[in-house]
């Protein structure tokens, strides 16, 4: 089926367009820019952005794919979680179009759909090797054409979620083995930056300035892996596949200020180097013991944050030494995108399942475990 899809949970407009599990066209519009001098994504600003970028996205994504509304078999839409007024706007257009064409409408989640993405043609395998979305654009099927393995396991760390994911069916099998509890850890990149003086997003500046760092010359601490919440093999703790970045972005701080009340010049890149290491050390370890006792054998990589290079080192060392492929997807399918709500409505409408309707709500808080909202 050719599946236009709309994604607007965050700060990105996104218009795509598939043919089965084929990419046709994704184009996206950020409001990024606009949120640079608040340090965050500021929600209102965040909505008028998507209510400005929809019209002109979805005009190119047609344009670029050569077809027209006419053509398009279904629309899909990102319904939930995120941020609701940013949901809206997504979802009243995608209503809106549904309606003017007569087409069946599918509200999807977002992070079931950050799956569905690995299911692209574009796809290329990549054991932990960084994919770059320009240079392997037409490289071979990852998660064999179409088909995702059985066994299939999802690490999604972007700036508003850290969640490892069970995937035995994509279509209506998902299952949470772990979150964060706290801050997500693209947002524990930018409070960081900002306590750094680096700007943001965060992200990139942190993973560039790391290199010139050393990791080791500060333990910064790997929130919730004590016994008590680790628990053991045989007897899991409460949180053993849990995250939480709070205390980490508290450390940073009290350890700069400590610097500065001693009058010693901060050493940013080296704070910078023991951050990163802490936190990837944590999402790859706790995401690889998930992977081991659950018998997962793949793992998709998701979220903005999986353009982190040491994150991608780290957990494709340690998925290779455990027997776990890593399949790492272009970067510009891993952030917030319309092509991965469209590959996730096509695989919907392939499986049989019915559209949503008109009738549903955005839900800012969806649960992993609802695919699609029933009609
Ligand atoms: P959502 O959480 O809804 O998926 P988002 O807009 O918050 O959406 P993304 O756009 O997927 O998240 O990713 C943005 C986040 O990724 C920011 O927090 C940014 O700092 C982080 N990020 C980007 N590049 C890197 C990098 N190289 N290393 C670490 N973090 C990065
Ligand atoms: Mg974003
Ligand atoms: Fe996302």
């Amino acid at each position: 089926p050719l599946v236009l899809g709309i994604e607007s949970s965050c700060d990105e407009t996104g218009v795509g367009i598939v043919r089965g599990t084929t990419l046709l066209t994704n184009t996206v519009s950020s409001s990024m820019e606009e949120h640079v001098r608040f340090g965050g994504v500021i929600p209102e600003i965040a909505s008028r952005a998507h209510l400005d970028a929809f019209v002109p996205t979805l005009q190119e994504s047609l344009h670029e794919a050569g077809v027209t509304l006419d053509d398009i078999d279904a629309i899909a839409v990102t319904s939930g979680p995120g941020l609701a007024g940013a949901l809206m706007v997504g979802v009243c257009a995608a209503k809106a179009l549904a309606v003017a064409t007569g087409k069946p409408l599918y509200a999807i989640n977002h992070l079931v759909a950050h799956v569905g993405v690995g299911l692209l043609d574009r796809q290329p395998a990549s054991k932990g090797k960084p994919a770059d979305g320009k240079h392997d654009a037409g490289a071979a099927a990852g998660l064999g054409a179409g088909k995702l393995p059985e066994n299939l396991g999802a690490l999604l760390v972007s700036g508003g979620h850290t969640e490892i994911l069970r995937i035995r069916s994509i279509t209506d099998d998902v299952e949470l083995l772990g979150s964060t509890i706290d801050d997500a850890a693209g947002e524990a990149y930018d409070k960081v930056a900002r306590i750094l003086g680096l700007g943001y997003p965060g992200g990139p500046a942190i993973d560039k300035l790391a290199r010139q760092g050393n990791p080791k010359s500060i333990r910064f601490p790997r929130g919730l892996s004590q016994p008590k919440y680790m628990g053991t093999a045989e007897e899991k703790g409460p949180h053993r596949y849990d995250w939480s970045f709070s205390g980490l972005k508290t450390a940073v701080a009290r350890c700069v200020e400590q610097f500065e009340a001693r009058g010693e010049e901060v050493p940013v890149a080296d704070i910078a180097a023991a951050f990163q290491e802490a936190v990837v050390d944590v999402i790859s370890s706790k995401a690889v013991l998930a992977c081991k006792e659950h018998g997962i054998t793949d793992v998709l990589l998701g979220g903005g944050v999986a353009a982190n290079s040491r994150l991608r080192e780290l957990t494709g060392q340690r998925c290779a030494s455990a027997g776990i492929t890593l399949h790492v997807p272009p970067l510009d399918l891993c952030t917030d995108n319309g092509a991965m709500v469209a590959a996730l409505g096509a695989q919907l409408i392939m499986a049989g399942i019915g559209p949503s309707g008109i009738a549903f709500a955005p839900d800012s808080s969806m649960p992993v475990t609802t695919v699609s909202v029933p009609a």
